[in-house]
């Protein structure tokens, strides 16, 4: 049983693997309201269709988590496979020049809402999982499944669940297709501090401007003081440090995220969400609210930040500041040069014809849970096609693509002949 004898299996079932994906994005797992029932039906299916025994675990009825794992036929590290079920809304569905839920396969692409972020990548790990626990008499050591719910909406029901209550989903590495780009592997994500602001005085009417203060005016200058949090410098090893400022990687930043992205990778950013303040424009607002969104590098701690931002309302006595607990989370990472990266890398490769690289993520993932164990987790998943956008769809080359990395990753790492 070699490496070359499993990926002449995947290649030959490329049909069934897009139909599986096809048969998942019609099964709709819009999150909120997070409903994953329909979704989870599919993969229950395909797995047992396949005589891969797995199970659910619901601590929420609605919000299924589909679990499996097997052992090789010698002792070795256990590998574990994340991806979530549930995907963003579709709302009113304006501008879809298709049904959201359709599946539908034009110029080499899937069409739906949900399948670049994520089915596409979840759909790659659990045939990839499929495949390896035909032939895990050749296999060492362990490999998991956990196809789960709540990833949109902060793993509370999903991952951080299963983390939580079973050590079984924990491993010696996690692998993860969120989308990512085929030219890159995560490594690393930015935190989260999430807060709201209040600005409170007198009020008065808008001609009487030596009456009171104005909530809105004290609010606008705070919000362009607190501008100063993008300047706080993370505390990053050198080394560290000299790779992320390589070209090549800063090059790969920038293609997979966007003119910009590698500037902004290892520095904390500022969005203000909402601000809402005001009944009547003859008026002086009496109170001011705004929510602010901020992203943390690694190296950065969510402690530092917010003694910043306190020191920064300090000068303000009308302003109070709440942190939005549930949706903040520290920065997570691991190791930019641990083995599985040049393990992802060069099957990778091998499949693709392009080497990615490592570089860290903008946005969150439920990688985090597993980072905060101290379990290295990466991503190595397609390239996000309108994710969270009307229209959004997958590459199916790169969807079969990721499939067979993820496999060949899996193999080699549990003991299989190595690229
Ligand atoms: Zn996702």
């Amino acid at each position: 049983m070699t490496r070359t004898d499993l990926l002449a299996a995947l290649d030959a079932d490329q049909a069934h693997h897009i139909a599986f994906l096809q048969e998942f994005v019609r099964a709709p797992s819009p999150n909120p309201p997070g409903d994953t029932q329909l979704a989870a039906k599919v993969v229950l299916r395909y797995l047992s269709a396949r005589g891969v025994p797995a199970s659910v675990v619901a601590p929420r009825a609605d919000l299924p988590n589909v679990v499996s794992d097997f052992e090789g036929a010698h002792p070795g590290p256990r590998l574990i496979f994340n991806g979530h079920m549930d995907v963003f809304p579709v709302g009113a569905a304006d501008g879809w020049t298709r049904d959201p839920w359709s599946g539908d396969i034009a110029d080499g692409h899937m069409h739906g809402r949900g399948v670049t972020d994520m089915k596409a990548g979840t759909a790659a790990s659990i045939i990839a999982y499929t495949y390896l626990h035909e032939r895990r008499q050749a296999l060492n050591g362990s490999l998991g499944l956990t196809a789960v719910s709540d990833e949109e909406t902060g793993g509370c029901w999903g991952s951080r669940w299963l983390l939580q209550n079973d050590t079984r989903w924990h491993g010696d590495c996690m692998i993860n297709a969120e989308p990512g780009g085929i030219s890159t592997i995560r490594f690393a994500e930015k935190g989260t501090l999430r807060l709201t602001f209040t600005v409170k005085t007198a009020g008065a009417h808008g001609a009487y401007l030596h009456k009171s203060e104005s909530a809105s005016r004290i609010a606008a200058s705070l919000i362009c003081e607190l501008a100063a949090i993008e300047d706080m410098s993370p505390k990053l090893p050198p080394e560290l440090v000299n790779y992320l400022a390589q070209p090549d990687v800063c090059a790969a930043a920038d293609a997979a995220m966007g003119p910009g992205a590698a500037a902004i990778i290892a520095r904390p950013t500022l969005n203000i969400g909402t601000i809402h303040a005001g009944l009547k424009v003859n008026m002086i607002p009496d109170s001011c609210a705004f929510e602010a969104d901020i992203r943390i590098p690694m190296g950065l701690s969510t402690q530092d930040v917010m003694d910043k931002v306190l020191a920064l309302c300090a000068r303000h006595p009308q302003v109070s500041v709440a942190v939005q607990e549930a949706a903040s989370n520290p920065s997570a990472s691991s190791a930019h040069d641990h083995p599985m990266v040049g393990i992802l890398a060069r099957n990778a490769q091998s499949v693709t014809g392009v080497r990615p690289l490592a570089l860290p993520s903008l946005g969150a993932t439920d990688c985090k849970f597993w980072r905060y164990q101290h379990i290295p987790a990466f991503i190595f998943g397609p390239t996000p096609k309108n994710m969270a956008a009307p229209n959004e769809s997958v590459d199916i080359g790169e969807f079969l693509a990721v499939i067979k990395t993820h496999a060949l990753a899996a193999w080699e790492f549990l003991g299989g002949d190595p690229v």
